[in-house]
């Protein structure tokens, strides 16, 4: 090969660089794509704000959900994996600046998800006891950085609960709030969470849908489950299920639907039981203000009628739905990170559409987005595996073409942060403290309790290294 003073390409002695920023299931998959090929050495620091790596698998998926939650556990063997450097405790953007952490690497994969609410935009939206879904679901799962005074304040005395919304997670919401102590019992739910939840003498949570139960993008085994609630009576007004001839023939088109409005149509002979929660599942509802003056009240809606493009049209009818908690689950957003381009309405990184993230429009040497940022944030973990890995054959393409080479030396990132006083939380002390929520949750029969303080997560690092592991 000529020398034209180039770096050379990547090694076995100097594998390509690459970091990954947020150890949530789309990074986790970056970093198994990128360490199962053989054709370009690799070493991979996967970052994250967190000490603890599995992003939404961890703070989203309901703890109620426990087959879905043990995603972890495949996840957690590319976490294994001896190229692969878990980094957590490091935010990106903030503690490490994105220009610092590109001079340590060669390239650099954003897989920091999208964790933004969105809002209705609509008056009393900030009331107390007006929740988004993020909140909510950031307490009940235990998430460090959980407001916890305000989600607490706003479940104290709560009979009445409005969730509008009509995705899955919205469905996640309504049923943690339906559930009976005894069922949240084996969560691994932190132990105030399931106090909280316990005390509340919630009698009704209405779901709300602005258009009609047949646009409704709940999954129909989401649903189902609401049938299966212990103490809990679903309830449907059968006149939301009337369908014209048009909706209904698009509706039979759609797996989703057909199987959504079978069950809903099952539960529309329902009447409500003395002693049951009443899980009311109504649509055609759009929120049109928030009641209250210093706590949520009620929400007041406008009846719609779905027009032929499928929208949500006013007819002029109005309502008052009493309520004493309003969670809004209308979605999420990805939040820009300082230095890098994101696209304002969609809250995504801009990239070429596989991946590479563009500058000015051309693709940026070394720069990588996959997952929530990179496609906005919709789908099931299993979607971000295909993501994640057409994202790194791009990657692995720039590397053979020689659009990505291996700089020369650099400080290694973990040494650098040491040496700053930060306190990176590495593969074992994860171990740690994943050993420390299993002995908690021993104590109290459950196969796992959830750390939910930062204090407490780096505590347990910290006494599994003073007991020398
Ligand atoms: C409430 C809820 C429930 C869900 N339930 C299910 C379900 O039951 N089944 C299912 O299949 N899918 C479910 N999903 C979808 C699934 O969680 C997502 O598809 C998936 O988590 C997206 O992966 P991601 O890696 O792109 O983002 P995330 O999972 O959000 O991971 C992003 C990671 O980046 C880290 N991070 C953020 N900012 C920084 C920074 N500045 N520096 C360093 N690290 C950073 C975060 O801490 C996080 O670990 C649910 C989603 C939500 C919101």
């Amino acid at each position: 090969m000529v020398d034209d003073g180039a770096p050379p390409p990547p090694a076995d002695d100097h594998p390509l660089r690459v970091a990954v920023v947020g150890a949530g299931p789309a990074g986790i998959y970056a970093a198994d794509a990128l360490t199962r090929q053989s054709e370009v050495p690799v070493a991979v620091d996967l970052v994250d704000r967190l000490p603890t790596p599995f992003g939404l698998v961890r703070h989203g998926i309901a703890p109620d959900h426990p087959k879905m939650r043990a995603i972890r556990d495949t996840l957690h063997r590319s976490l294994d994996h001896p190229l692969v450097r878990f980094v957590g405790n490091v935010e990106v953007g903030t503690e490490l600046a994105l220009d610092d952490l590109r001079a340590h690497v060669d390239a650099v994969v954003y897989t920091y998800g999208a964790a933004l609410d969105r809002h209705l935009g609509i008056e009393g939206e900030d009331l107390p006891g007006s929740l988004a879904a993020t909140d909510l679901v950031a307490w009940y799962t235990g998430h460090p950085d959980a407001d916890r005074a305000t989600v607490e304040a706003a479940l104290s005395g709560v009979r009445r609960a409005v969730v509008i919304g009509v995705g899955n997670v919205a469905l996640d919401v309504g049923r943690i709030l339906a559930r009976t102590a005894e069922e949240l019992e084996p969560t691994d739910m932190p132990q105030h969470v399931i106090d909280v939840l316990a005390a509340a003498p919630v009698e009704e949570v209405t779901v709300l849908g602005r258009r009609g139960p047949a646009q409704a993008t709940f999954t129909t085994q989401e649903l189902r489950e609401l049938g299966e609630l212990a103490a809990g009576t679903v309830l449907v007004d059968p006149g939301d299920l009337e369908l014209d001839d048009e909706t209904e023939a698009r509706a039979a088109a759609d797996r989703n639907a057909t199987r959504n409005l079978a069950v809903l149509r099952d539960w529309s002979a329902h009447e409500p039981e003395p002693g049951r929660t009443r899980l009311r599942l109504r649509f055609y509802s759009r929120p049109v203000r928030l009641l209250g003056t210093d706590r949520v009240t009620g929400v007041e809606v406008e009846r719609t009628a779905v027009d032929g493009d499928g929208r949500a049209i006013g007819t002029g009818e109005f309502e008052v739905l009493p309520a004493d908690l309003v969670v809004r689950s209308v979605g999420y957003l990805g939040t820009p990170l300082p230095g890098l381009p994101v696209d304002q309405r969609t809250g995504t990184v801009t990239h070429d559409g596989v991946g590479r993230v563009l500058r000015d429009g051309a693709p940026s040497a070394g720069e990588y987005a996959a997952g929530w940022i990179k496609r906005g944030p919709t789908g099931v973990v299993g979607h971000n595996k295909h993501d994640a890995r057409e994202t790194v054959a791009a990657l692995l393409a720039d590397a053979a073409d020689g659009t990505l080479r291996v700089r020369g030396p650099v400080d290694d990132l973990v040494r650098t942060l040491q040496a700053r006083g930060a306190e990176p939380v590495l593969l074992d002390d994860w171990r740690a403290i994943d050993a420390a929520e299993q002995a908690l949750g021993a104590s109290r029969g459950r196969a796992r309790t959830t750390l939910h303080e930062r204090e407490s997560l780096l505590a347990a690092v910290r006494e599994a290294a003073a007991r020398g592991r």
